[in-house]
């Protein structure tokens, strides 16, 4: 990141004025944390403590024998307290939050998942909690509002606009600016005004830097190619920082491709020829847009990867042709996601399939001595209602609609 908060082209902060004081704050608070050995290491008790870290590099023997290429790891992040690597960034801003002296916390949040990790880390520090969710989330997300609320966080639905996910960052904003003394913004992924993106890669790190440490200890070397699904691009940045400029390690990062790239039902931004440049959110990145600037609707099997931009730093290294975009599409999702859950027994999120499914295309054309790495980004317990939905499971059905008489009566 240079002064202005730039990765080559992207990036930046574009914040309003009323505003500059608590990022300056934020950026002092942020470069201190990042130069003194310390705050890593109580990072790391809180995350061995609380969420379970280091998560395991799971060897799938059977996926491997089936491909017949090469050997296949899995990084499990799903093992993370709320079950996904979020819990490694927002449980980071938390110290930030303390070491700030700040009390109250805000967040946006689109499926959820977010929201559920920063009620989560609020409660843990004594923090008030409000979430932003765009009404329409709120609907379809029920058990994640349960949660939130019952940790004590305050969840606001938002009714402007498409009442998603963008609008729930801008009345995030909005609360902020209204705020400042009191609130830090837990942003959710690598994305925002700096230092933002690099603030939340560098928590997410601790991924990448287990997973090095993991692959040496099992394979003896480095592996061939490491995979990581891109919604906002946090858990990719987290894997890929282990590995990046090692010579002959492909980092390659999975868009959610909906019904296909040509369908105009994707969340693309980087595979396919759907984006451009744009500023948005405060920050220079690749979005969905049209030539007015105003922003698509996306589309994905998977919530977490339904996002109109992507972190400016995923940009500027796709430029510098260090990290390969690819896409994969609902259907191949599924597909893969069965697979994964017969062959090993583990459950993959459906954003984290994604990643599964283009690991599942190049395994079979490596060699047998060559290892690659899947991040599994999370466990796809949470995903049950459009899992099910998606199998067309008729007893699943059934069940609903049983519940639904249940509390009718
Ligand atoms: C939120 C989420 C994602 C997408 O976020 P990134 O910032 O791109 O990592 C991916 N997988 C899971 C399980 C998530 O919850």
């Amino acid at each position: 990141m240079d002064t202005k908060g730039y990765f080559g082209n992207w990036g930046g902060a574009f914040i309003p004025e009323i505003l500059h004081e608590t990022f300056e704050q934020l950026k002092i608070s942020y470069a201190e944390a990042r130069k003194d050995p310390a705050f890593w290491q109580e990072y790391l008790q809180l995350m061995g403590s609380y969420s379970c870290r280091p998560t395991p590099l799971t060897y799938a023997e059977n996926l491997t024998k089936h491909f017949g290429g090469a050997k296949i790891f899995i990084k499990r992040e799903d093992l993370n307290h709320t079950g996904a690597h979020k819990a490694n960034n927002v449980m980071g801003q938390g110290l930030l939050v303390k070491k700030m002296g700040k009390k109250r916390v805000i967040a946006e949040t689109g499926a959820g998942q977010h929201g559920v990790a920063t009620a989560t880390m609020a409660a843990k520090f004594g923090f008030e909690c409000t979430v932003y969710m765009g009404e329409v989330d709120v609907q379809r997300q029920r058990p994640n509002v349960f949660w939130m609320e019952k940790m004590g966080a305050t969840v606001i639905p938002v009714k402007d606009g498409s009442r998603t996910l963008k609008d729930a960052i801008n009345e995030a904003f909005r609360d902020w600016v209204t705020n400042v003394d009191s609130t830090h913004y837990v942003f959710g992924t690598a994305c925002g005004p700096a230092p933002f993106p690099e603030m939340v890669s560098w928590f997410q790190s601790i991924i990448g830097q287990e997973a090095h440490k993991q692959i040496l200890e099992i394979h003896g070397r480095m592996p061939a190619k490491i995979y990581a699904c891109v919604g906002g691009g946090s858990n990719a940045m987290g894997i890929f920082q282990g590995f990046l400029g090692k010579d002959n390690v492909e980092l390659i990062g999975v868009e959610a491709g909906g019904k296909g790239l040509h369908s105009g039902q994707h969340a693309s931004r980087l595979c396919g020829n759907d984006a451009t440049p744009g500023i948005a959110q405060g920050y220079k990145t690749m979005f969905l847009q049209n030539d007015e600037g105003q922003m698509l609707e996306t589309h994905s099997v998977s919530a977490g990867l339904d996002y109109v931009g992507v972190s400016p730093i995923l940009v500027d290294l796709w430029e510098q042709k260090k990290v390969r975009f690819e896409s994969a599409t609902d259907a191949e999702v599924m597909e893969a996601l069965d697979l994964t859950m017969k062959m090993e027994g583990i459950i993959p999120a459906l954003e984290s399939a994604h990643a599964f499914v283009q690991a599942f295309k190049e395994a079979p054309k490596l060699g047998k001595d060559e290892a690659i790495i899947i991040n599994q980004s999370g466990r796809g317990d949470k995903d049950i209602f459009t899992i099910a939905h998606a199998f067309d499971d008729p007893s699943w059905k059934q069940f609903i609609i049983d519940r639904a008489k249940e509390y009718d009566k």
